[in-house]
This record gives C-alpha cells, structure tokens and sequence, in this order.
C-alpha cells in the first residue's frame, strides 16, 4: 500500500519535511521532537483538571505504546509527540542503574544517551 507524504514545517528547527501522518509536528532530525519534548512549558496547563487529565492521558500514552512494544523497545521521541505526550507531566522522579525515570501511574519512562526513549511497567 503507498504511503501518502505531507509535507510540513518543523516546530522546532523550521525546516520542511514530508512526514507520514498530518499531526506530525518535528522533522527527522533526531534532536528536534527530543528537545521540544524535553522543553515544553508546564505553563501550558492553566487549570488543574486540565493539568490531571493531561496526565492520565500522558499514562494511557505510555501504557499503549509499552502493551505494543514491550519494554525493550527504543521509541522514537517523535513517536511519543505524535501520541500527545508531555513529558513534563509525571509524578515521580527517580534515578534507575544511571537514568532518570519519570514516574506516572504504572508507566515509567526515560531518556537514552543516544536519545530515544525506553518505557517501563512498575
Ligand atoms: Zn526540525
């Protein structure tokens, strides 16, 4: 089946690029959706019941991509972006063989060196 290319405008560098699906916001440059991932402002979040349903949904992110991978996969940040996730939205923060684990309900999740993203269950 032929893959439909849009093409788009980077959130973070600027650049265009053909991204596979309409709601991709980063171009294919690794640090792009990793450092907006990273950046993004809580400030975002006005209200607290916006913030707690942010969250729940930042969790039920996780929870689909680690029932679809299992937890050795390396995700792609642009992946998790796409998803709607917001890593600045966690519960916990707890260092794990080196690596900062950010806690939600029963996902976790961390940055790799070389960028990517691994998820745990607890
Ligand atoms: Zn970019």
């Amino acid at each position: 089946m032929e893959v439909t290319m849009i093409r788009k405008i980077c959130n973070k560098c600027g650049k265009s690029f053909m991204a596979r699906h309409g709601n991709a916001r980063y171009c294919s440059n690794a640090n792009c959706a990793y450092e907006a991932l990273k950046e993004r402002s809580r400030n975002e979040y006005q209200s607290k019941s916006l913030k707690a349903d942010m969250y729940w949904k930042n969790e039920a992110v996780l929870r689909e991509f680690y029932n679809r991978y299992g937890n050795n996969y390396e995700l792609d940040p642009a992946d998790l972006d796409t998803g709607g996730f917001d890593s600045n939205l966690y519960s916990a923060e707890k260092d794990m063989d080196g690596y900062k684990v950010f806690y939600m309900n029963k996902f976790g999740f961390y940055f790799l060196n070389n960028k990517k993203i691994k998820i745990i269950k607890l």
